[in-house]
C-alpha cells in the first residue's frame, strides 16, 4: 500500500508528522484530492495546546482550511471531476435532519469536522464527499484559495447583517478572520473602520494594510476615540476573539448591531443586560459557513480583496510545528503549509 507523510494529532499536546497509507474512496460520492495548499487555522493551535481550548479526536490528520486537485472520484461525482481544482467545506452535513431541512448546514445534527473528527488536508491526499467540494480557477495562487474556508465564514458574519456604504464599523481582533471581515466592509464602503488588537506585532500589521484605524485599547481610549469620530458610536461592532461581549455593547451606538464571531469556551463575561434594552441593540451570532462558498470563490476568482495581504508565511509539512507556535505567538498571520 502506498504510503504519505501527514501531521496526526495523537492525544493531548502530541502533533506528529509520520509515514501512514494514502486515503481511499470508500463511498460513491467521493473523490480523492491531492493537496496543494493547507492553510493553519487558529483552530489547530487550540486543538495542538496543552491543556487543549478546542477536542480534537485523536490519531485525526489535522488541516481543514485547503484547496487542490482532484486525482479520482466515486461513481455518483457528478459535480465535479478528476483534474478540477476544489475547495472544500470541511463541515461536511447530513442534508436530511431538521437543521439541514432548515437550509442551515451549518448546525446540522450530524456535523463531520475534517481535519479534527476525521483525517484532513495537512497530508499529501484527502477523501471528501463531492457534496463539499466547490471548483475553483486554477488562475487563482493555491495559497489564496486555501483562504476559502475562512473566508467562507466571514461572508456568513457579514451576510447577517445590513451593512451599507457610509456606516461605521469595528472589528474586535486582528487575526485573519477579523482582518478579512474589515477588508469585505471596507470593500463595501464603510465610511469610518477601525480594528482593535493588544499583540504588538498585530497591531504593526493591521495599521500596514492601511484600510482601518487600528486601535490598541491598552494604550489607547477606544471608546473616546470612537464615540468622538462617528458622534454616537458604531452602527456595527463585529467580535472576532469570543470573549468581548462586554466592549462591544459598549462600543455600539443605540440601535446598533453587534455580531458575535469567534469561539472562546472559556469566556464566561458579567454584562448589565438592561444595556443591550436600553440601547435597544441587537445581538448576532455567527458559526462556521452557510451556503457561503460560492459566494467566498466569487470573490477570491474576482480578486475583491487582496488576500495575499495576509499571507506571512508558507512552509512545508515537516515545518508544521513552527508554524504553530508562531501563531500561537500571535506573530504570524495566515501561514499555508504546501505537503
Ligand atoms: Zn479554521
Ligand atoms: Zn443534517
Amino acid at each position: 500500500m502506498e504510503n504519505m507523510k501527514a501531521a496526526v494529532f495523537e492525544g493531548v499536546g502530541k502533533l506528529v508528522i509520520k509515514e501512514v497509507p494514502v486515503p481511499k474512496i470508500t463511498r460513491p460520492d467521493q473523490v480523492l484530492i491531492e493537496v496543494e495548499a493547507c492553510s493553519i487555522c487558529g483552530t489547530d493551535v487550540h486543538i495542538t495546546a496543552n491543556p487543549p481550548g478546542y477536542i480534537a479526536t485523536p490519531n485525526t490528520i489535522l488541516g481543514h482550511e485547503f484547496c487542490g486537485i482532484i486525482r479520482e472520484k466515486g461513481s455518483q461525482v457528478d459535480q465535479v471531476d478528476i483534474g478540477d481544482r476544489v475547495v472544500v467545506n470541511p463541515n461536511n452535513y447530513c442534508g436530511k435532519c431538521a437543521y439541514c431541512r432548515k437550509n442551515l448546514p451549518n448546525q446540522c445534527e450530524h456535523i463531520e469536522a475534517l481535519g479534527i473528527d476525521y483525517d484532513g488536508a495537512f497530508a499529501k491526499y484527502c477523501v471528501v464527499s463531492d457534496k463539499v467540494a466547490y471548483k475553483i480557477s486554477k488562475d487563482i495562487d493555491p495559497a489564496i484559495a486555501a483562504c476559502a474556508e475562512p473566508l467562507a465564514c466571514a461572508v456568513n458574519g457579514l451576510n447577517k447583517v445590513d451593512v451599507k456604504p457610509g456606516d461605521s464599523a469595528v472589528v474586535i481582533g486582528s487575526g485573519p478572520i477579523g482582518l478579512m471581515i474589515a477588508m469585505l466592509l471596507h470593500k463595501s464602503g464603510i465610511d469610518k473602520l477601525y480594528l482593535l488588537e493588544t499583540a504588538a506585532k498585530r497591531v504593526e500589521f493591521a495599521k500596514g494594510l492601511g484600510i482601518a484605524k487600528v486601535i490598541n485599547p491598552i494604550e489607547e481610549d477606544a471608546k473616546g476615540m470612537i464615540a468622538h469620530e462617528t458622534g454616537i458610536g458604531a452602527d456595527f461592532v463585529f467580535d472576532v476573539t469570543g470573549s468581548q461581549i462586554v466592549t462591544s455593547v459598549d462600543l455600539a451606538r443605540k440601535g446598533g448591531t453587534v455580531v458575535l464571531f469567534g469561539v472562546n469556551k472559556q469566556a464566561r463575561r458579567e454584562i448589565a443586560q438592561c444595556e443591550i434594552t436600553t440601547k435597544e441593540l441587537r445581538v448576532q451570532g455567527t458559526w462556521l459557513a452557510n451556503a457561503t462558498f460560492p459566494q467566498a470563490v466569487k470573490i477570491i476568482e474576482s480578486k475583491a480583496i487582496d488576500l495575499r495581504a495576509l499571507i506571512t508565511d508558507e512552509i512545508g509539512l515537516d515545518q508544521l510545528h513552527t508554524g504553530l507556535e508562531s501563531l500561537a505567538r500571535g506573530e504570524g498571520i495566515k501561514i499555508i503549509v504546501r505537503p
